[in-house]
């Protein structure tokens, strides 16, 4: 049992000082108890918050970040950039898929994020064939994991399809396709993986309502009827119009008429919601995933927030194309998006938390501990012990009152403000290095170096 006492925390019932936490050998929160001494065991100094949780991201993206931004055509869109992102993807090998992640993970970490659900459908060999072993690019994920000691939500993603009712793949498509029994038997072979690695946790996850029809997901969801259920939804104005086209209504209320949608859904963007939609989704509990700056440099419009936000509505945020993996960042652009909207101030808080950088921060940390399915949500007894030392020399906090910490980090805070990064416990960040940073990035470099330059 560690022992770790913290000067100033961020508990799950509030602020308090002079706590210390029990950790238990796997890392989680036994007992906490406020104790004046530090000789209770190591001291943390500065104010510690919980580590956050990134419901969505694409690993491989990180190393095309940069690329897709010239314009291509007169209407440079989401489309042209998936047609950059096809073509990026379709050099990669297991291997540069093992670095990317890794380097990528030590990133977010850096960035305050202590566990990672990962939306993965880049499954077969360059030519569209499967690999001899079918999980052979899963296993190179959860190998970047590894090395950087991320905690990962492992979701392999369904994809059947290129269009709304059951349209045949795309030749860019073809590392994506699975049919049902293999996607059951892809899964059942992550499983063996996931009883042996404490830091691995599997989801599902139907790619989009473009890439499986309503049969399949109806099976998706038979096949464990308790984990984390990820769908990319409402993204795309035009996906709205086609899913109108093929099905007669829009995305969200499509899924709601023949789904039983519920807590364990991750609803990805739904950017496009009518005001009906949005009590669905409110009530139902189910998790919008946000990724603001993703969100913002696809072009994909402003989910609207506030209206969700005044109904109750739980959500999480994502990192997803991995072109900025800075907590702070992401949850700084979810707010401004809906200032320069509606234009006003502080606009996503509650009555009971009016201070917008704690209100933004506790609920993207509740809603993505239940969308990534691990043991995190605030720290609290059972809770994974993740957190993130601010540094309160830095000038920006100094003389603060905690109170004002959170919305200091989101609105002030310079991005080289120190942090010490823990994940059940132990110290993977210090003075903001991770502990095998400068492995993982040489290695990261040399794959980089042969990828980029056959472009
Ligand atoms: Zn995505």
């Amino acid at each position: 049992m560690r022992q770790l006492h913290f000067e100033q925390i961020l508990l799950e019932t509030g602020w308090d000082r002079d706590i210390t936490l029990k950790i238990d050998p796997s890392g989680y929160i036994q007992s906490i108890e406020r104790t004046k001494s530090k000789e209770m065991g190591k001291s943390i100094t500065g104010a510690a918050i919980p580590g956050m949780p990134n419901l969505h991201s694409h690993a491989f993206q990180r190393a095309m970040a940069g690329l897709a931004e010239k314009r291509s055509s007169p209407t440079d869109s989401f489309w042209s950039w998936r047609k950059v992102m096809y073509g990026f993807l379709d050099m990669l090998e297991p291997e540069d898929v093992t670095a990317i992640t890794a380097q990528l993970y030590v990133e977010l970490m850096r960035g305050g994020y202590t566990g990672v659900a990962e939306f993965h459908y880049l499954h077969h060999s360059r030519t569209g064939q499967p690999y001899d072993d079918k999980s052979l690019m899963s296993q190179a994920v959860i190998e970047g994991a590894q090395a950087a000691g991320m905690p990962i939500t492992l979701l392999p993603v369904f994809y059947a399809h290129a269009g709304f009712g059951g349209v045949p793949p795309e030749h860019g498509q073809r590392r994506f396709i699975n049919n049902l029994n293999d996607y059951q038997n892809l899964f059942s072979e992550l499983q063996g993986f996931e009883q042996q690695d404490p830091n691995l946790t599997l989801g599902v996850a139907p790619h989009s309502l473009r890439a499986a029809t309503k049969e399949e997901i109806g099976e998706l969801l038979k096949l464990s009827p308790e984990r984390p259920f990820h769908i990319h939804i409402a993204e795309q104005q035009k996906e709205i119009e086609d899913c109108i086209a093929s099905y007669g209504k829009r995305p969200v209320e499509w899924l709601y008429e023949n789904f039983d949608v519920d807590k364990r859904w991750c609803l990805v963007h739904a950017t496009h919601l009518t005001d009906a939609e949005i009590t669905l989704i409110a009530k139902s509990k189910a998790i919008v995933g946000l990724c603001p700056l993703t969100e913002a440099n696809l072009g994909d419009g402003i989910f609207p927030a506030k209206r969700f936000v005044s109904e109750e509505g739980s959500f999480g945020i994502g990192s997803d194309s991995n072109i900025c993996l800075d907590v702070a960042r992401e949850l700084e652009g979810l707010e401004y998006g809906q200032r320069l909207l509606h234009q006003e101030r502080n606009v996503l808080t509650s009555i009971t938390l009016p201070n917008t950088g704690h209100f933004l921060y506790k609920k993207s940390v509740s809603g993505g501990a239940r969308a990534l399915g691990q043991p995190l949500g605030g720290l609290q007894i059972g809770s994974r012990a993740d957190f993130v030392a601010l540094d309160l020399e830095h000038p920006d906090f100094y003389g603060r009152d905690r109170e004002s910490f959170l919305s200091i980090l989101l609105f002030a805070a310079a991005a080289d403000f120190k942090t010490d990064v823990y994940i059940a416990g132990e110290k993977m960040v210090a003075q903001g290095r991770h502990k095998r940073e400068e492995e993982i990035t040489r290695t990261y470099k040399a794959r980089m170096s042969n990828l980029l330059s056959s472009l």
